[in-house]
């Protein structure tokens, strides 16, 4: 069985990370945004610098909820 390369759980079902390659079990990224938890943050952070301005931008993080 495959194991995830961010935590070493064994599954059956990973995601590979579009950003980084990284395969990785459902706990430890999007499986929908198809990111890593690493990648995903780095995501988050774009996100959290852009809060002062976010009447500007809010359009742009349709989907990323999760
Ligand atoms: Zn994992
Ligand atoms: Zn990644």
């Amino acid at each position: 069985m495959p194991e995830c390369e961010i935590c070493g759980e064994e599954s059956d079902k990973l995601i590979k990370c579009k950003s980084c390659g990284a395969k990785f079990c459902e706990d430890c990224g999007s499986p929908i945004e198809k990111l890593c938890e690493f990648c995903a943050e780095e995501e988050e952070f774009d996100e959290e610098d852009l809060q002062d301005v976010e009447e500007l931008s809010e359009d742009t993080f349709k989907g990323d909820e999760e």
